[in-house]
């Protein structure tokens, strides 16, 4: 497709990489392939369209997750957090994650990664293993912790000092995702249930979903 011929109707170009992208699901009139549209939506952009293509924020958001661990593991941990506390979340908790674990990320990166060389290799990266795909692991599972509980006239509350108990440096751990998904379906305990996600979606806490999507 050269740059002369594109209908700017159907086809938008990425900022990024310059290509000139399906706007819309197009079906090619000829063969009847589908080519699907190739920007995500966005609600104040003059075209409600983002400016960047699907590949191109794919390789953002991968280069931005694999460069920096620490990232990783606070955007994981606070995700995690945030469904475990669902409705009961307070405001700003992300911004706040820390104060709430009563520790650094940093320290938590620093215990995983000596954690992960004591039982694997001394030469073994925390790096490495996120990328591989390890998953942070509770030693006591997650849904043994009584976080959220309900009082006598069904109002739920948060008990703060299972919540610190539940993600202590000393209860995580970095182990490879079969692991872990072996241990959850044991124990019912890891990786959040689906029903916590249907409950927590339902109840609207869209601050469950990444942040690091928007344009
Ligand atoms: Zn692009």
């Amino acid at each position: 497709m050269t740059t002369r011929h594109v209908d700017k109707k159907l086809y938008k170009k990425c900022i990024k990489c310059r290509a000139w992208r399906p706007r819309e699901d197009l079906t090619d009139p000829n063969d009847g392939h589908i080519s699907k549209r190739q920007f995500g939506l966005h609600d104040t952009s003059s075209d409600g369209l983002q400016s960047i293509c699907y590949s191109c924020k794919n390789i953002a958001n991968t280069a931005m997750r694999s460069k920096n661990a620490t990232q990783r593991i606070r955007h994981h941990t606070g995700t995690r957090c945030l469904t475990q506390l669902g409705t009961q979340a307070p405001p700003q908790f992300v911004a706040n994650l820390e104060d709430y674990l009563g520790y650094k990320i940093t320290r938590l990166v620093k215990a995983l990664g000596k954690d992960l060389k004591e039982r694997e290799d001394p030469k073994r990266k925390l790096r490495d293993a996120l990328n591989e795909g390890y998953h942070i692991d509770h030693i006591r599972p997650l849904s043994s912790f009584k976080v959220v509980y309900r009082d006598q006239s069904g109002v739920e509350h948060v008990d703060w000092d299972a919540f610190r108990e539940c993600w202590d440096v000393s209860n995580l751990r970095a182990i490879p995702a079969e692991e872990n998904l072996a241990k959850g379906a044991q124990y019912d305990a890891e990786s959040p249930r689906k029903e916590e996600i249907e409950a927590s979606n339902e109840e609207g806490s869209e601050e469950v979903a990444t942040s690091d999507t928007s344009p």
